[in-house]
């Protein structure tokens, strides 16, 4: 079985970014509102997410650890109508089988908490632990028993920059929970967790920029868009500063990406990328978001209407100048 689990980390945790983007969406999914992520040597040495969110059973600790031992699915038809953000069950213990992991949890209801600790996805030691609300989750020496994964990561910069890639994108698609990221003990990013969208531009894009966004908001019967876009003067040469999210996932999109251009019309020269953020909802059977393991790719039905819905809403921002 810890085989088969590093065989789905192949395909799950690809790199120290993908680590921390399973653990936040875990984090989030258990109804957190604080989430603080550590980060060292590009998190390699060392990725530790703490939330305040429910926390995780007595019982329950060890089973997360076993392949396809989701809590979110209860029967096969749920997964049509999938709300939270994981669902596979595949990141924990694909996480653990490839590190030295270990988590510290506790939920209210609970007079003590858990600490467990694994070595290569075997449990080492369980343990009472003294009652704090949520979990904390280490991953240290990432790949430490895979080491060809760990020679196909080649520069650490690059690492730390999809890091912060992804928790800048995590900050953006949930205004209403506060971030924290640090990185060797500097902090890189904090969000306040107040909602606004535009307070979350302004930490990660800078408060210049926030400053010359235009609020975007269009719906019609299947869709709802709502979100900011960058004034042309702002735009980039790459299309990294586009964060479309459906139904709170943060997902790629060529075509709903060529919609966002068309909006600007000719205001944006050919080459150039707006800085965006645009967050859609939609009913989730016209969403069908089991598609790939990181699941950043979906399936849209009515995908030729919702790109004129964000082409409209994109002009519209700009009509008045
Ligand atoms: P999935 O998210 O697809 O259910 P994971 O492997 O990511 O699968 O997590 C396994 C289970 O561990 C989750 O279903 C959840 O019950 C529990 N879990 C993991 N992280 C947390 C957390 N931060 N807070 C509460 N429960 C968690
Ligand atoms: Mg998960």
């Amino acid at each position: 079985e810890s085989l088969a689990n590093q065989i789905a980390a192949g395909e799950v945790v690809e790199r120290p970014a993908s680590v921390v983007k399973e653990l936040v969406e875990n984090s989030i999914d258990a109804g957190s509102d604080k989430i603080i992520i550590k980060v060292e040597e590009a998190g390699l040495r060392l990725i530790e997410v703490t939330d305040n969110g429910s926390g995780i059973e007595k019982e329950d600790v060890a089973v997360a650890l076993r392949r396809h031992a989701t809590s979110k699915i209860k029967e096969a038809g749920d997964l049509f109508r999938i709300r939270t953000l994981g669902f596979r069950g595949e990141a924990i213990p694909s996480i653990a089988s490839v590190s030295e992991f270990t988590i510290e949890t506790s939920v209210s209801a609970e007079e003590s908490g858990t600490k467990l600790v694994a070595r290569g996805g075997e449990i080492t030691t369980i343990e009472p632990l003294a009652r704090r609300s949520g979990t904390k989750i280490s991953v240290a020496n990432l790949f430490y028993n895979t080491p060809a994964r760990l020679k196909y990561i080649k520069s650490l910069q690059a690492e730390l920059s999809h890091i912060t890639d992804i928790v800048n994108r995590l900050s953006l698609a949930h205004p209403e929970i506060s971030f924290t990221l640090v990185n060797e003990g500097r902090e890189f990013l904090r969000t306040s967790g107040s909602g606004d969208l535009r307070q979350v531009i302004a930490s990660v894009y800078g408060i210049a920029t926030a400053k010359k966004m235009r609020l975007v908001e269009k719906s019609d019967l299947d869709f709802e868009l709502t979100g900011y876009v960058s004034l042309p003067e702002l735009s980039r040469a790459n299309r990294n500063y586009i964060t479309l999210l459906i139904n709170g996932r943060f997902i790629k999109n060529f075509l709903l990406n060529r919609a966002i251009l068309d909006g600007y019309g000719n205001r944006l020269m050919v080459g150039r990328f707006p800085i965006a953020v645009l967050s859609i909802h939609i009913d989730s059977k016209l969403a069908d978001v089991n598609v790939h393991p990181t699941k950043q790719e979906v399936r849209l039905s009515k995908e030729k209407e919702l790109m004129a819905l964000i082409s409209r809403g994109i002009e519209e921002a700009f009509l008045d100048g």
